[in-house]
């Protein structure tokens, strides 16, 4: 059997291992902690998540792999379909158009201007989320939508976003039928998420614990600085940040070079519990403050007890300057003045300095290019900078790349 080394032992790496388990023998490595980014801390009688909340169901091959693995993923209560944006106040997210057109989300122009988007006529070439969003559905829109909507997923801003790179299905939906709302319309999609969410009891470790005990496979606590560490080894791929794998190719100058184009985003993680705090969701979103957001996990899922405030992002990325002190003061005065809760009983901080990739413009060709460095060297780059940061989207990839690794056809 051919030896593989896998650097990385997030959710990339791991999954990859699992897939490809009877056809190498496997050694993974893994500097810090199994599960890199999907990591729960327990701190007496909270469970505090470093960073993945939970994954949609609507991406089968997570659901699939948990079945394989044994292990029954948890859907959030009926408190997560109720989600807020503050705007200077708390304003609940309609999920009804009828409700969308009474609602104060927006004025009465902007909702107006987005009747417009239907004779939009469609751009096919790259560009930021908010020119896209701008262009087809108003300024307002993009104000009061994207930038919150950005930040929670990506930690990032419409204007440093590529939307193809983003929001690969809805740019071809654009392309496709000449407007967003005509090819929901033909497809009978909503708005809306498509899948629930879903997060396991004891967090996201739980999975990452049993996906590995299912997995055969060497797995070992070590940094690794240099890919001659790896000369042992038939083939290597490395599922870490991609500005890891540029020092750890720092010896193919170009390949590096590339991989450190791409930038990331910091974020801290505040979490606090409180006596008494509202609005009882999933959670609410920011268009200005520091603080992204607030997760208001304990009304979610069981176990929790807490809430969590995401704080900095592209919006506010001198926040990895901060003192941990600092960052929870901030954290504290955004929860106050977006719920009004006061004086937290139990507070708790993890810093990203590098959290999320920001996907820029050009995300996709710059992509290539990597691709194409790295065949030369017979280099495996894989994990969340390339195509897709969602956990469902690190597990689809792995799988892709696992049949490929077996020469086997993609089915997509
Ligand atoms: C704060 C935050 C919240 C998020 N929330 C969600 C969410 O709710 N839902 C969702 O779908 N996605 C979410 N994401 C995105 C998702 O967590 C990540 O995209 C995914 O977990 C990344 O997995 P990965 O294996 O590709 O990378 P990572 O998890 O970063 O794993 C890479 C691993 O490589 C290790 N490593 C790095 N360098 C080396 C080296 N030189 N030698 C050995 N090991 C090394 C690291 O320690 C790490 O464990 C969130 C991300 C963050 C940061």
């Amino acid at each position: 059997m051919q030896k593989l080394a896998i650097v990385g032992g997030g959710v990339s790496g791991l999954s990859l291992a699992y897939y490809l388990q009877n056809d190498y023998e496997i050694t993974v490595f893994e500097k810090e902690n199994w599960g890199g980014k999907a990591y729960t801390q327990k701190i007496d009688n909270y469970l505090m998540e470093e960073g993945v909340n939970g994954f949609l169901s609507n991406s089968p091959k997570t659901l699939e792999l948990c079945e394989e693995i044994g292990i029954k993923p948890i859907k959030a209560n009926e408190n997560a379909k109720k989600r807020f944006i503050f705007d200077d106040k708390l304003i609940e997210i309609p999920t009804k158009p009828l409700d969308f057109i009474k609602s104060d989300i927006m004025s009465f122009n902007g909702k107006l201007r987005l009747l417009k988007e239907f004779f939009v006529k469609p751009k096919c070439e790259e560009e930021s989320v908010e020119e896209f969003a701008t262009r087809r559905l108003g300024k307002e829109f993009t104000q009061k939508m994207m930038v919150p909507m950005l930040a929670g997923i990506y930690a990032s801003t419409p204007s440093k976003t590529s939307m193809s790179a983003a929001f690969p299905k809805l740019k071809k939906i654009e392309c496709e039928y000449g407007s967003l709302f005509k090819g929901m319309i033909k497809l009978k999609r909503g708005g809306q998420p498509t899948g629930e969410l879903h997060s396991f009891e004891y967090g996201m470790s739980q999975f990452i614990e049993q996906l590995k005990s299912k997995t055969k496979a060497n797995f070992v606590n070590e940094e690794i600085k240099d890919i001659s560490q790896l000369n042992g080894f038939d083939k290597v791929v490395l599922a870490v940040p991609s500005y890891e794998a540029a020092k750890i190719l720092k010896r193919y100058e170009k390949l590096s070079k590339l991989l450190r184009q791409i930038d990331y985003n910091p974020v801290a993680i505040v979490g606090f519990d409180y006596e008494e705090i509202k609005p009882i969701g999933f959670g609410i979103l920011s268009i200005k403050e520091k603080s992204l957001g607030i997760l208001m996990d304990k009304y979610i899922f069981p176990n929790r007890n807490g809430i969590r405030v995401m704080v900095g992002g592209a919006r506010y990325p001198n926040i990895k300057n901060l003192s941990e002190d600092k960052i929870i003061e901030i954290a504290k005065k955004d929860v106050e003045k977006m719920t009004n809760a006061k004086n937290p009983k139990f507070s708790w901080i993890k810093m990203h300095k590098n959290a999320i990739p920001n996907y820029s413009l050009g995300h996709q060709k710059l992509i290539e290019e990597i691709f194409d460095e790295a065949k030369k060297i017979d280099i495996i780059l894989a994990g969340n900078a390339y195509k897709g940061v969602s956990f469902n989207d690190c597990i689809k990839n792995s799988f892709e790349l696992a049949k490929e690794l077996k020469n086997e056809k993609i089915v997509n």
